[in-house]
């Protein structure tokens, strides 16, 4: 299937394909790339994508990504929204 934007469904990220095919979970929390925060879904009984990260030498710890930077969509808010709730409006 084809997918040329990403989409948040849910606070699920559906990657579209530029971002799916350079997504790497198999390497290890060592290496660099781009990987996909992934969370058990126990409904569904799988794993799901809330977001996006990049890892680099100089960024150990890695960055998430708050727009696909293939596609552009925004990929990040959907977490902000759930950090906004827990810690309040100001
Ligand atoms: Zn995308």
């Amino acid at each position: 299937m084809n997918r040329f934007k990403c989409e948040v469904q849910h606070g699920k990220v559906f990657p579209c394909d530029t971002l799916d095919k350079t997504t790497d979970n198999t390497h290890t929390r060592s290496e660099k790339g781009i990987f996909a925060l992934l969370v058990p879904d126990l409904v569904l009984d799988k794993w799901i994508s809330k977001g996006f990260w990049v890892k680099t030498d100089y960024y150990t710890k890695g960055i998430m990504f708050n727009f696909c930077p293939f596609c552009g969509t925004d990929i990040g808010s959907h977490l902000k929204i759930k950090a906004k709730e827990v810690l309040g409006d100001d």
